[in-house]
């Protein structure tokens, strides 16, 4: 297992990254930053920004007057960081969050949304899993869940199936989603509409948890997964812990192959790494910084 050794040096001319966000003590980002700014010889340092909601708009002043390269967003800014930002990409357009900020060379400041290619870059690579033509259940439709069925519509998905506890929500992602493609066909459901949900399972390509629930052993899924369908595969979000809920169920479900949400997480950050250095860092070692932070610190998940 990857093991941390050095620490990082910081001298007049080292560049500055961050993140922003609130409760963001536990962060796994500073050390995948900072360890590949140190394998590739890159004088950067990412240090973590933790910022209470009055002070979100100085602290985005902030960057540009510090002269930051760049920074990340997390919970609970990703939507509000918008009207503060000068250009924002497709993805974070169409999702309507940014998680990741570039200070550009003229001090104008570009928004990103990286978890959408975290996600269909995860699933490619550990579940050889593209969504074009396929039937895709997302449950949760927050962040993540926008993030990953939005991905899916934009990469052509046959059918989409979204289920939420909150209707509202459900209405308006889906309002969304048709807006940005009138091909893909689009369902949402409250948990209790089991026998429709069963329904989708028995013939879904992909199911996505994109809720919390499911990262204490004896945490049942968000929803049944009895009878999904055996050639399924399973992707949850959660990064926290190597099997989840979710996933357990699955595997006893007889499905084929079910993976946690570490591969996302290493690939919205890989992307971001890109954006603000213009190099591609090697994504196994993040994944093993990460890892080893996880499973070995348990103390990270308090
Ligand atoms: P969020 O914005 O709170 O969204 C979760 C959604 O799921 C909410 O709408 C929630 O409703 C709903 N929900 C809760 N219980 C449900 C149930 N039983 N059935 C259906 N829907 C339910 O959270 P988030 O930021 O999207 O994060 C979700 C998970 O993804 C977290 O575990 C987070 O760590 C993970 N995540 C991972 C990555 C990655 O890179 N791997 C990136 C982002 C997030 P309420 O609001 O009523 O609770």
């Amino acid at each position: 297992m990857y093991k941390e050794t050095e620490i990082a040096i910081v001298r007049g001319m080292t560049k500055l990254i961050g993140l922003i966000g609130r409760n963001i003590a536990y962060t796994l980002s500073p050390p995948m930053h900072n360890t590949m700014f140190r394998t590739m010889g890159l004088d950067y340092v990412y240090v973590p920004l933790p910022v209470e909601p009055e002070h979100l708009k100085d602290a985005i002043a902030g960057i540009k007057a510090l002269n930051f390269v760049g920074v990340n967003v997390t919970i609970p800014y990703k939507e509000e960081v918008i009207p503060l930002l000068d250009w924002i990409s497709d993805d974070a357009r169409d999702i309507g969050a940014v998680n990741t900020v570039k200070v550009e060379d003229d001090s104008t400041l570009s928004g990103y949304n990286t978890d959408v290619y975290g996600f269909l870059q995860s699933v490619k690579e550990e579940l050889n899993f593209v969504p074009q033509d396929k039937r895709i259940l997302v449950i949760g439709a927050g962040g993540a869940g926008r993030a990953i069925a939005t991905g899916c519509v934009k990469e052509g998905a046959k059918r989409v199936v979204l289920v939420d506890i909150i209707s509202e929500k459900l209405e308006n992602l889906k309002k969304d989603l048709l807006s940005l493609s009138p091909t893909t066909e689009i369902v949402g459901y409250l948990p209790n509409e089991t026998e429709k949900i069963e329904t989708e399972l028995s013939n879904i390509d992909l199911v996505a948890n994109a809720t919390p629930i499911g990262m204490n052993p004896q945490d049942k899924p968000p929803i049944p997964l009895n009878s999904l369908n055996k050639q399924a595969v399973v992707f949850d979000a959660i990064y926290a812990v190597k099997e989840t809920a979710t996933m357990r169920s699955a595997r006893l479900a007889g499905c084929s192959a079910a993976i946690n949400g570490i591969g996302m997480l290493v690939h919205q950050g890989a992307k971001g790494f890109e954006l603000w250095t213009g190099k591609k860092p090697d994504t196994k070692l993040m994944r093993k910084v990460v890892e080893s932070h996880i499973y070995e610190n348990q103390n990270l998940l308090e």
